[in-house]
């Protein structure tokens, strides 16, 4: 079923997040991961900007969805990693996240973003540690799948299992690129808000 979707605010400062109430599930990852491209295929629509500036500050995005059964808000944080972000570019990116992550009531879930053929790189693991010790539950969605073989693919997701990932669910591996994935996570938000 489709979902309706709308822009509820661009923020640059918390001054500029709307209020809270609705549960929301933010969605981070490095720079140029595909988060944009993966926003765009959950919601749905074009809402999100693809292929941007990498490492540019962004803002924090509200998008306003309703399944047509429940109400939720997917919150789009600005990407992290860019290798020549500067110092101030890092610290608007940590502010502008630490305001979000630190103090949101209703902030449910985060979705950990992962490049598919990469996994978890050091900035991903750090700010996987960030995440736990502010206990916020992380899900990890792989990303760009489409770049690995079909064959491959469960084998590499079981090798980044065993590895460890800290996600609260079985990783899902998904594609902008050829849609894989898409509708279990569409899947997995819907059911994640129902069961709160
Ligand atoms: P963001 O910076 O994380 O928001 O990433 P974007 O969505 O803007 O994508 C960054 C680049 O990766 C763009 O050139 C996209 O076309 C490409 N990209 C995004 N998702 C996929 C995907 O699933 N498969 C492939 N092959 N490329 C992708």
């Amino acid at each position: 079923m489709s979902w309706k979707v709308s822009v509820e605010a661009t923020a640059f400062n918390s001054s500029q997040f709307p209020l809270s109430g609705v549960p929301e599930i933010a969605v981070a990852g490095r720079s140029n991961v595909g988060k944009s491209t993966l926003v765009n295929a959950i919601l749905g629509s074009k809402l999100a900007h693809v292929g941007g500036t990498p490492g540019k500050t962004r803002s924090v995005n509200f998008y306003l969805v309703d399944t047509g059964t429940i109400s939720f808000r997917l919150v789009d944080l600005p990407g992290y990693g860019y290798a020549k972000s500067g110092k101030a570019e890092r610290k608007a990116w940590s502010q502008l996240t630490s305001s979000y992550v630190e103090n949101r009531a209703s902030l449910v879930l985060v979705c950990h973003l992962v490049d598919f053929r990469h996994g978890l790189l050091a900035n991903d693991r750090a700010l996987q540690d960030w995440l736990s010790e502010r206990r916020r539950p992380f899900m990890v969605l792989f990303t760009k799948a489409d770049k690995i073989s079909k064959g491959k693919r469960r084998s590499l997701l079981n090798q980044y299992v065993k590895d460890g990932l800290g996600s609260i669910d079985v990783p899902i591996v998904t594609s902008g690129e050829d849609r894989s994935g898409i509708d279990e996570a569409r899947a997995f938000i819907e059911n994640f808000i129902i069961k709160l």
